[in-house]
């Protein structure tokens, strides 16, 4: 049996005639550029900050831009520290360096893989302006104690919730615990457009406004430009596909959970470690990581059974050619290290099926029973 990592066709089929629809009303309507009043952006806007719970949701062209547009919104630039986890996808560093400010790791907590609250504290300078948590592979990082810490210092939180629409504490949506959070619509995340989109979520009207205008050449009024800003806008297509989408990502993320929960029957549990799920968290379930220090082993088994998976990352960011400049050393962030060499993603999506979850788990109990260490 052959088990891609993904596939979003199982995903657009039985919705494929409401997207077209959706797409040729934008077409018929020339309404391409998600300039302040296209319908079609602020449909989406409202219907996405409606979901997460938040005032505002500005849509921009990804959910690396976002980060950016945040900070810059917050306006932390130049001489200014951001911490971030040692191990993330590069967005969340790469987008503190393009605003001009300086991205500091700090290691993962080694049972969530999120960002660890000690450490933080430990890299906190009187440069330091915000914090950016990762609610990475859709587990939330601990908000309470990162706001927490934040509030003592006079730090600003932006989250990165690329990978965790959907994602809860207590009942509360990521993406409303810190001063503003972003989303990436990258076809695969959990919301996923038909190409590059993302936007900033926050309850701060200044924010809110400040980020409208940067993402579009600082305009504040079509005869002025009030500051200077960027190109970074949602465009229309994207914005009316997602409308779309979103009336079923809450059911897309309960079939992510669910499947989740059939690996957790039918896994060799013991024989590898998961994300540990503190309690009262919901996990969206971006996806599912096993740890094993045969991690290589392990995806060469898969790869020979036809069965996809992926390394989220090979490399922490210290390890990172673009980090040399930065002069840290990988072994001062090891949790983050042991997780790039240890960490594998198995298929995991809405669609996947009973058979395909107990194939993957029969072939993973075969490859730990096999050759016990
Ligand atoms: C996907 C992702 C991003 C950015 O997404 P793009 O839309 O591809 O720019 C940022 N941070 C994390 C953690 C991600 O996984």
């Amino acid at each position: 049996m052959k088990v891609p990592f993904n596939d979003l066709r199982l995903q657009h089929a039985p919705i494929k005639d409401e997207l077209n629809e959706a797409i040729a009303k934008v077409v018929d309507d020339c309404q391409f550029i998600g300039k302040e009043r296209n319908p079609y952006v602020l449909a989406f806007e409202e219907a996405f900050a409606d979901y997460v719970g938040a005032n505002h949701c500005i849509g921009c062209a990804n959910g690396t831009d976002a980060i950016e547009l945040a900070l810059r919104a917050l306006e932390i630039g130049s001489g200014a520290e951001v911490i971030v986890p040692a191990q993330t996808w590069i967005s969340t560093a790469e987008a503190v360096t393009m605003a001009g400010a300086t991205p500091v790791f700090a290691d993962i907590c080694a049972l969530t893989n999120t960002l660890s609250p000690e450490e933080i504290e430990r890299k906190i300078t009187p440069r330091t302006r915000a914090i950016i948590p990762v609610h990475l592979h859709g587990l939330p990082a601990n908000m309470p104690a990162i706001c927490e810490i934040a509030q003592r210092h006079s730090l600003k939180v932006i989250e990165d919730s690329a990978q965790a629409h959907g994602a809860c504490i207590q009942n509360q949506h990521i993406g409303t615990f810190g001063d503003c959070a972003t989303f990436s619509f990258f076809p695969g995340k959990n919301l996923g457009a038909f190409g590059d989109a993302g936007c900033v979520v926050t309850n701060d009207p200044q924010i809110a406004d400040r980020i409208a205008g940067l993402r579009d050449h600082g305009r504040a009024q079509a005869s002025d430009h009030s500051f200077e800003g960027r190109n970074s806008r949602l465009d229309g297509i994207h914005a009316a596909v997602l409308s779309v989408k979103l009336k079923y990502l809450e059911n897309w993320v309960q079939l992510r959970q669910k499947a989740a929960e059939r690996y957790l029957t039918k896994l060799p549990l013991g024989r590898f470690d998961l994300q540990s799920i503190p309690s009262g968290y919901t996990h969206a379930y971006h996806l599912f990581a096993l740890q094993t220090n045969r991690r290589d082993e392990l995806r060469s088994f898969l790869d020979s059974r036809e069965i996809a998976s992926g390394i989220h990352y090979v490399r922490s960011l210290p390890q990172l050619t673009a980090y040399q400049k930065l002069g840290v050393s990988p072994d001062d962030f090891p949790n983050a290290q042991t997780h790039s060499q240890q960490t594998i993603s198995v298929p995991l999506f809405p669609e996947i099926s009973a058979e395909q979850i107990d194939y993957v788990s029969a072939t993973i109990t075969e490859f730990f029973n096999s050759s016990a260490k």
